[in-house]
């Protein structure tokens, strides 16, 4: 018995497979992508490869644009982890 999804075809590999094997998607009718988690993954993996020099330099860009708000941040991820290290210590 499924919990209310039924499995459906792939975009990619047009195989039929269980919800599952989607990513979530909200502005999608049935709530899942149109390609399965492993066609996605390929997908990904070759824009990645093919935008490669644009992407390092967005990343570039980004970096430079928000010193300071990555420095915030780092920070506030560090003070995180050592409050969690001193509240598991007083345990
Ligand atoms: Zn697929």
């Amino acid at each position: 018995m499924t919990n209310g999804s039924i499995s459906k075809a792939c975009t990619g590999c047009q195989e039929v497979q269980p919800p599952s094997e989607f990513h979530k998607a909200a502005n999608s009718k049935d709530g899942h992508r149109w390609a399965c988690k492993s066609c996605c993954k390929v997908s990904e993996r070759a824009y990645k490869v093919k935008n490669a020099v644009a992407e390092s330099k967005r990343g570039k860009i980004y970096r430079s644009k928000h010193v300071e708000d990555i420095r915030i941040r780092d920070k506030a991820y560090r003070e995180l982890k050592q409050a969690e290290l001193d509240g598991r210590a007083q345990i």
